[in-house]
């Protein structure tokens, strides 16, 4: 063969945990000249938009939008609760929960974080102990990440609402579901979650730029009690702009509400819940592949247990560090972009280069995910990586008898 075949021509496949794929629709429907922010389609497409966020986020309570990242959806929910030292506890499955407690902490917020690890859900015993003993109830809201994507552990937040039910205890649930939203199965309202940060890059599929806090009545009232605000993360103006420039308190994220609309339509066009079984589905091929990866003892998926895995991501481990050198690989060789592992080593330590991760968030079908498989196959061979057999059989399997 010549030295020069690369089989990386065509189209990338970025299967990171965010951003995700953006699909072509949202791609062209995000370009076009700026539209006008005053009156128009533009103004008139916002209460569609938000009606149907909170048709994703099973919630008739309120959405408000920020022109922000992720960083800043957890930052403008804790504005419009969290006083200088008021407590907040945070159970932590992973790296985005003590980032989450780290912005807490920098908002003046007295943070205890219950610390469960990289590889375990939430212990709710732990978390009831903690509540029980807190009888002035100084702990005003519990940060719990959904999915928390550098472990792509998956929390059960029914199980913690009933922890907090139990415990009588009026603390505010406030839930980052920036990985799971329109990925894993979630129902604000009938969750009795108070609070949910989402963000536009991942399950609903549109670039980084937007995020949404979407809060009940239970939130709002707390809100109402703040001594303060700040004008700019403030979510009452947003929810009921008296004129259409308070939705953003300024510019519009023009183009990116054209890319959300379409998203949004794609969402419900398939159904949402049909969108939760296609990613449970997918999810179950990749598990299928990983767990037969992993019977030569190399190779370790990060969460045994299927029913704390996320559908949105998956964390993965090599016992040699050569993560990096199979990242290198699948890119360089054959245009598939694998995610960096996130929280289990020190980047100067070797150990960083054993984990890696994959997204399969959003925009993803059968092929994509099969072909994720079937390159991650090819550079386990390629670079002589252990690995136990019949992987691509058994995830081929899934996608067969769905
Ligand atoms: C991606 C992510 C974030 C951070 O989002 P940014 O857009 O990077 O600020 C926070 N929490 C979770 C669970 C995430 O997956």
């Amino acid at each position: 063969m010549s030295a020069k075949i690369n089989l990386s021509g065509g189209r990338q496949y970025l299967a990171i945990p965010g951003p995700s794929v953006v699909p072509d629709a949202v791609l062209q429907a995000m370009h076009l000249a700026s539209p006008n922010i005053y009156e128009g389609e533009l103004v008139d497409m916002v209460p569609g938009i938000v009606a149907d966020l909170c048709r994703v986020a099973r919630t008739r309570h309120n959405v408000a939008m920020y022109i922000g990242n992720g960083h800043a959806g957890w930052e403008a929910a804790l504005s419009n609760i969290i006083a200088p030292g008021d407590a907040v506890l945070v159970p932590s499955s992973g790296e985005f929960a003590h980032f989450w407690a780290d912005m807490a902490r920098g908002l003046g917020a007295d943070v205890q974080v219950l610390d469960f690890g990289t590889a375990a859900p939430f212990d709710p015993d732990r978390i009831r102990e903690v509540l029980a003993g807190d009888t002035a109830h100084r702990i005003k809201a519990v940060l719990a990440v959904h999915v928390d994507t550098s472990s792509s552990i998956r929390n059960d937040i029914q199980v913690l609402r009933a922890v907090l039910d139990d415990a009588g205890h009026p603390a505010l649930l406030v839930v980052d579901c920036i990985a799971s939203l329109a990925c894993d199965v979630f129902e604000m309202d009938a969750w009795g979650v108070d609070v949910m940060v989402a963000g536009s890059q991942k399950g609903l599929m549109v670039p980084p730029g937007m995020a949404f806090v979407f809060f009940n009545d239970k939130a709002a009232a707390v809100r109402a009690q703040m001594p303060r605000v700040s004008r700019y993360w403030d979510w009452a103006t947003r929810v009921d702009p008296e004129i259409f420039f308070y939705y953003w308190n300024g510019t519009a994220p023009t183009q990116h509400l054209y890319g959300l609309r379409c998203a949004l339509d794609m969402i419900h066009k398939e159904g949402i819940e049909a969108v939760w079984d296609r990613h449970a589905v997918l999810a179950r091929a990749i598990w299928a592949a990983c767990e037969a990866w992993q019977t030569e003892g190399a190779f370790a998926m990060n969460v045994q247990d299927r029913a704390f895995r996320s559908h949105a991501v998956t964390a993965l481990a090599l016992q040699q560090p050569q993560a990096t050198a199979l990242r290198n690989w699948t890119q360089s060789q054959i245009g598939l972009v694998l995610g960096i592992g996130l929280g289990m080593a020190p980047e100067n330590d070797p150990a960083w280069h054993r984990f890696f991760r994959l997204g399969h968030m959003g925009h993803v079908n059968g092929h994509m995910v099969m072909g994720l498989l079937g390159g991650i196959e090819a550079g386990l061979t390629a670079l002589d990586i252990p690995h136990g057999g019949g992987a691509l059989d058994a995830a081929a399997k899934v996608i067969a008898q769905t």
